[in-house]
């Protein structure tokens, strides 16, 4: 749609950051307007459609747009926090990055058995840090009814990555 259009026009394009071929798509512009941070939330509010206990963001973009959303709704906030930030005891899943590997966490016991959870990112790129947070969500005993994004690269293979999932995204580009 138009408004789409506009919001997606927000979103500022930086090449060769942070390595050399790589470009970083950066939504600090979309956060800092307040008309397309609310069409943001609201438009995500609908991939919620049919119930939700909780919604998980990941850090740290996960958080700006997981927390209003979930207020939005009336549910809680699960903050799934990289490796070493959160007091034990924690659940940990550790995934594969293009260099090394990264982990998240969940506080053990913040999660009733059966919850369902809507997982939320700013980005899907090639999907191993959402992948990584249903891994956690699932261990933890959430059920995950979907999968949100604001924003899909297209033609890194994520979506395939959460194959089984309910995958929604607002926006996408190549
Ligand atoms: P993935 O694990 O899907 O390859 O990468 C997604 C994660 O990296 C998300 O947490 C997302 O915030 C971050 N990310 C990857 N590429 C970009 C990008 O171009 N822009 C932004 N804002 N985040 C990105």
């Amino acid at each position: 749609s138009e408004r789409a259009a506009e919001v997606l026009g927000l979103i500022r394009d930086v090449p060769d950051y942070p390595q050399p071929g790589v470009t970083f798509r950066d939504i600090t512009g979309l956060l800092a307007d307040g008309r397309a941070l609310g069409d943001v939330v609201d438009s995500l509010a609908a991939f919620a459609a049919g119930g939700v206990d909780l919604v998980a963001g990941l850090e740290a973009r996960g958080f700006l747009i997981g927390a209003p959303l979930a207020t939005r709704l009336g549910v809680g906030f699960l903050p799934l926090r990289k490796a070493g930030k959160l007091p034990p005891p924690t659940e940990t899943v550790t995934y594969d990055l293009e260099y090394g590997t990264a982990s998240i966490e969940l506080r053990t016991g913040t999660l009733q058995q059966g919850a369902r959870v809507l997982i939320v990112d700013d980005v899907l790129a090639t999907g191993g840090t959402a992948a990584a947070g249903v891994e956690l969500v699932e261990r933890c005993g959430g059920v995950v009814v979907g999968v949100a994004f604001l924003l899909e690269l297209d033609g890194l293979g994520g979506r395939s990555r959460l194959a089984g999932h309910q995958v929604d995204t607002l926006l996408r580009v190549e």
